[in-house]
């Protein structure tokens, strides 16, 4: 499996800039001769143009030339002859073996003249990757927004084959509680909730007072509150994987739930943190692991017991579950875990054996005490 790391760079836009540009050209030129030589076969045209690149960019190192022409003719071939995939201006640069070397996290780079050196700054939840996996590439990007430089460095490691033995773990993500496991787990924050306070509280007073700095004190905010949710679901995702004997991790399926009529609370619930976010860090650093993340229907796991199985309105209060049914009494999202464990066990019908399948019928009970007319709904 791959995997690209992306770190902005501190480079001098004076030497990589010109690079990016020539580089460019020599592509073009590439992209150009091809069809009207009826073909993107590398040593011919490493015949007919490499000693006129050459001169025409004399201060570009010719391993860029060799390269750029061969991914020249790969991007020709790929489009069969029916475009021409020409590059823009600053368009992004490959790097190689022969073009870049990295050394702890001292990255020397090759460039117009002599080889520029750049010290990386790279990001925790990276260093695993980074210290052990095998770096494959890079490619030099250049935002003309931003003026910013990156390094999109490519890594790879086998993929860990996914025969470990393990148990299967429901995931309740929430608000209150950022993730509930059915092994009743709780990943809470405290913290989160005071800064997501925090950063709404001024959020609004900025809005309020709507002043140029104070816009621009929001969007600063933005970052600080992206930054901030992210760094949590990293430290979150990465304890839940570390937990051992789990081989499948269960989640909720989020995706277009906001789009269905499932009510204000469930929409601001998915709406105030980025979940899609936390399945994504979960699924690839288990994935690293052998480990596996799969997703189930989220209707009725809050309302369900996970007892006896019973959906019921009204059985939930605030973070109490409380079965009218058998009087089971658990953490409601806790409960909620169990059910979206079960319900993956149920739904891969070659894991549950027929009497579980049995047992865990699903019915919904209309009316929340047993003294009312009620309803059985299959
Ligand atoms: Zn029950």
């Amino acid at each position: 499996m791959k995997r690209t790391v992306s770190i902005p760079a501190q480079l001098n836009p004076s030497i990589f800039l010109p690079l990016l540009e020539q580089c460019a050209e020599i592509f073009n030129a590439h992209v150009d001769w091809s069809p009207e030589n009826k073909t993107y076969n590398k040593s011919k045209a490493h015949a007919a143009l490499y000693e006129q690149m050459k001169k025409k960019h004399s201060e570009v190192p010719t391993a860029f030339i060799q390269a750029v022409r061969d991914t020249a003719m790969e991007a020709v071939k790929a489009t069969a002859f029916k475009k021409r995939p020409r590059k823009k201006k600053y368009s992004g640069l490959r790097f190689d073996k022969r073009t870049m070397t990295l050394r702890g996290e001292q990255l020397s780079l090759s460039s117009m003249g002599k080889r520029e050196r750049v010290v990386l700054k790279v990001p925790d939840y990276f260093r695993p990757i980074f210290d052990s996996w095998k770096l494959k590439g890079a490619t030099l990007t250049y935002s003309t927004q931003t003026k910013q430089f990156w390094i999109r460095l490519v890594y790879e490691t086998e993929t860990p084959s996914l025969k470990i033995a393990g148990t299967i773990l429901g995931i309740d993500r929430g608000i209150q509680q950022l993730a509930v496991t059915s092994e009743g787990q709780f990943f809470l924050n405290g913290n989160i909730r005071a800064a997501q306070r925090r950063y709404l509280y001024n959020r609004k007073t900025a809005q309020a007072k709507g002043t140029p700095s104070a816009r621009r004190r929001l969007k600063a905010m933005g970052g600080k509150e992206k930054r901030f949710s992210r760094d949590v679901n990293h430290r979150v995702t990465k304890q839940l994987v570390s937990l051992e004997g789990v081989k499948t991790y269960v989640l909720e399926d989020l995706k277009g739930v906001r789009n269905k009529n499932r009510g204000k609370k469930q929409n601001k619930r998915i709406g105030s943190w980025p979940f899609h976010q936390f399945g994504f860090f979960l699924a690839y650093k288990a994935q690293m692991l052998g480990k596996e993340v799969v997703y189930v229907d989220p209707r009725y796991t809050s309302k369900k017991c996970s007892c006896c199985k019973e959906i019921q309105k009204g059985s939930r209060n605030k973070s109490k579950y409380h079965c009218r049914k058998c009087n089971f009494q658990l953490h409601a999202d806790w409960n909620a875990a169990i059910n979206i464990r079960d319900n993956y066990i149920l739904s891969s019908t070659s894991k549950a054996s027929e009497e579980q399948v049995a047992v865990i019928q699903p019915s919904v009970m209309i009316g929340n005490n047993q003294s009312q007319a009620y309803c059985l709904v299959q």
